[in-house]
């Protein structure tokens, strides 16, 4: 298929230039969910989307809505977030909502109607400003009610309930903002890879696979604290001891366990007790981290870890205790979603590279209810999360050209279906 959009790059780097400026004046590069800064940025970008032609809305959610299309409950949807961690970068989640504004302005400038409704949108707080998040895309999905926003304060010290209503939404009924499975026939959104994989094989774009989900939890080792010159070796019950191994054992299963290369593990902290010189350390506190985008391979790293706790802990004679605090599945993108993202790299004559999120996103949170698809374009060193967050305007504008062409393929699949 032809690429028929007239990606406009002047038009996406003047967008880039004017939604920086929606930043706190102490930090820059931030613009948090909730903050003077993404109200204002929100009512800009709604302009934006209105000069785009597009029905602006916000729903009880309030993420911000244009639509192009006319009626009917199905539609298909691009998006992604234009809130920031601190000091957040530039990139992170902005491609995906300018690009999504820049193909809705093509679709105006070339008079092109699709099979279906099309709506892009910035989803409300994406990034982990209150304990919910990413709260928009969530709700839209159903997976947080109304009981979830109960006691929920935003970093400006008010309720979740007044930041989503000042944002537009309607905070005392969230579920009208929750899609019925099939009602969006396919989501599509462009990030920033935050890795350095496109970097290092110099790629500019990829299409995703899958997205991990990331488990955590907490080990403690209790041994027994001691004279450090005292207490000969053989006698002692050293915490730390069994938590250097336990940290050496983790690099190692999830790097031979399942598919490895799926796999990541971290030891973050670390609290050491009693943390003295000429002590033996009598506990240690540690957290745990693996990520998989591959279930069995995340499961199997699981058991291995939980089984490796008590092998130390008998060896060495000592107690152990492992908690999961927090267990989630890595989410899939389905294979008719990435073939879709795969013809459109191959209209532009792209080279396919298929690579996996470790890093999570709004299209994992609303892949339970749609079919979703993720094109990925590098970013400078892999750095995302801070100041020095780079992805250059030949990538972006190749990363939305991808995007439009994706669109225009799955639009092409649907009537197939339809018809077949
Ligand atoms: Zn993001």
């Amino acid at each position: 298929m032809d690429e028929i959009l007239e990606i406009k790059p002047e038009r996406i780097e003047n967008d880039f230039k004017i939604l920086e400026t929606f930043t706190d004046p102490e930090a820059p590069w931030t613009r948090r969910a909730f903050s003077l800064q993404n109200k204002e940025a929100r009512k800009w970008l709604a302009d934006q989307f209105r000069a785009a032609g597009l029905d602006v809305y916000n729903d009880a959610a309030s993420n911000l809505i244009g639509r192009r299309g006319g009626d009917g409950d199905q539609v298909f949807m691009m998006g992604s977030h234009s809130d920031t961690v601190i000091e957040g970068g530039r990139f992170d989640g902005i491609v995906g909502v300018l690009g999504a504004l820049e193909i809705a302005r093509c679709l105006q400038d070339s008079d092109i109607e699709l099979s279906l409704p099309l709506e892009i949108v910035d989803f409300t707080c994406e990034e982990p400003t209150v304990p919910i998040s990413p709260v928009g895309s969530r709700i839209i999905a159903g997976d947080i009610t109304q009981k979830d926003l109960e006691g929920v304060i935003t970093p400006f010290g008010e309720t979740i309930h007044k930041a989503i209503d000042d944002l537009g939404g309607d905070s005392s009924n969230i579920s009208k903002a929750k899609r019925a499975l099939g009602q969006i026939a396919g989501y599509l959104e462009l990030h920033i890879e935050q890795g350095a994989v496109l970097e290092k094989e110099e790629l500019a774009a990829g299409i995703v696979t899958a997205i991990a989900g990331p488990c955590r939890g907490t080990v403690q080792f209790i041994g027994q604290p001691e004279h450090a010159g005292a207490t000969p070796m053989p006698d002692r019950k050293d915490a730390l001891v069994a938590a250097a191994e336990l940290v050496i054992a983790i690099e190692k299963i999830v790097t031979t366990t399942g598919m490895s290369e799926e796999n990541v593990g971290t030891v973050g902290w670390m609290n050491v007790s009693p943390n003295m010189i000429n002590v033996v350390p009598g506990q240690v506190d540690m957290s745990v981290e693996v990520r998989s985008t591959d279930l069995e391979s995340l499961v199997l790293v699981r058991k291995s870890l939980e089984e490796e706790v008590e092998k130390i802990s008998e060896k060495r004679k000592i107690e152990s205790k492992l908690t999961w605090d927090h267990l989630e599945d890595p989410v899939p993108l389905p294979l008719f979603m990435q073939d879709v993202v795969k013809s459109a790299f191959t209209d532009l004559s792209i080279p396919i590279k298929y690579l996996p999120s470790r890093a999570s996103h709004d299209a994992a949170r609303i892949a339970p209810i749609t079919p979703a698809g993720m094109v990925f374009i590098r970013c400078l060193e892999g750095k995302s999360h801070c100041p020095e967050e780079w992805t250059s305007m030949d990538d972006i504008v190749l990363g939305i050209r991808l995007l439009g062409q994706s669109l225009l393929r799955l639009n092409e699949n649907f009537l197939k279906n339809k018809k077949g």
